[in-house]
């Protein structure tokens, strides 16, 4: 294997082994020479990526997509995208790019290392992310307001990068995406802890909060609920209460912040709407969770108990792991971004979009398999 490969698999498992930076499949990176792009496939994770997670495309064809006129329909564009996506790999495992591959072709940097962590995120996520971006990281780093993933995205950054080019000469090396995360790009890995440090740094400075612990707390209650709900509709369901989770489920005003989701990740991991049962009783929850499944057509995935804490109900253990710590993340983020002028989450017309959207969904189902 060459170096430069090895050395993206070792910060790929640096940052995707640590929470605070890549939760679950989220995130992905790449390596770039002239002729080839190589990027983490889709719901592989970083935490555990080796030489056969990456997909190996051509630049050159790569850089096509962006020249191409293709559908209005979101659906169908999409589905055009990802066939030009397809025909630009090279590599024979089957499997499919990260939906953000072309992002990764734009800058031209050796490594890229694209994350969501929490930091980020706190500022990402709130009111003043644009003035905070700028006021924090300078000009240079070039910041994009909200917009749908996939190529909508895609083309936004494509034109802001051009914008940015003509005039500072270069790419830039640190891309903020509102309510998403960030992009990190240099030409050696050293460079990209060092920007990665100096993001924590700026951003820690401007934190006015102190986080309640996230240390699980033993709730008998809790437990005795979350087994009588276990097996109902074959899901397992499995408690988990805290201090910091205890601040949101104290009573349904107090949930309130953490109602919908702050970003896609949210959405793949815990859906879109959570249950907020007001009695600690398993009937009540049961007749709730089917009402909820009848108006929102899935089942909850995160239940919120008055007074106690979280029941996440989900297939595996695994899958409900996920659940936790994406939930717990939306709740850290949604304390901090107090200091940034106050959480912003999604939008109904934002949430709808990734509801729909087939590529998550493939991401849900390969994350599920691994
Ligand atoms: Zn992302």
């Amino acid at each position: 294997m060459n170096q430069e490969l090895q050395q993206l698999i070792e910060i790929s498992h640096f940052y995707g082994r640590n929470k605070d930076f890549v939760i679950a499949g989220g995130g992905n990176t790449s390596l770039k020479d002239d002729e080839c792009l190589w990027i983490k496939s889709s719901g592989i994770s970083l935490a555990e990526i080796d030489e056969d997670g990456f997909v190996v495309l051509s630049r050159k064809s790569l850089s096509k997509i962006a020249q191409k006129t293709y559908s209005n329909n979101p659906q169908i564009r999409e589905e055009e995208v990802k066939e030009d996506l397809n025909s630009c790999i090279l590599s024979k495992t089957g499997r499919r790019p990260s939906v953000e591959t072309s992002l990764h072709d734009l800058m031209d940097y050796k490594y890229i290392v694209h994350t969501h962590p929490t930091l980020v995120n706190a500022v990402m996520c709130s009111q003043k992310a644009a003035e905070y971006t700028r006021d924090l990281f300078g000009e240079e780093a070039l910041f994009v307001e909200y917009t749908d993933p996939g190529y909508t995205l895609f083309k936004k950054i494509f034109d802001k990068i051009a914008l940015y080019k003509q005039q500072y000469n270069r790419t830039p090396n640190l891309l903020f995406l509102e309510n998403h995360g960030i992009f990190v790009a240099a030409d050696t890995i050293d460079e990209i802890k060092k920007y990665y440090d100096f993001v924590v740094e700026q951003i820690t400075k401007s934190l006015k909060v102190t986080l309640p612990d996230s240390a699980e707390i033993r709730n008998d209650e809790l437990c005795e609920l979350a087994n009588e709900l276990n097996g109902f509709n074959s899901m397992i369901a499995i408690p988990k209460t805290s201090n910091l989770i205890k601040t949101f489920t104290l009573n349904k005003e107090a949930f309130s912040p953490v109602s919908t989701p702050f970003s896609p990740d949210h959405i793949v991991y815990c859906k879109s709407k959570y249950l907020f049962a007001e009695e600690p009783n398993a009937a009540f929850i049961k007749e709730a969770i089917t009402s909820f499944n009848i108006k929102n057509g899935y089942l909850p995935k995160v239940i919120a108990v008055k007074g106690l804490g979280l029941i996440i109900m989900e297939e595996s253990e695994k899958a409900a792991g996920n659940v936790i710590d994406l939930f717990e993340n939306m709740m850290e983020i949604c304390l901090m971004a107090s200091s940034f002028g106050g959480p912003q989450a999604m939008t109904a017309i934002q949430i709808a979009f990734i509801d729909n959207w087939e590529v998550e969904n493939y991401r849900r189902k390969v994350a599920k398999q691994n």
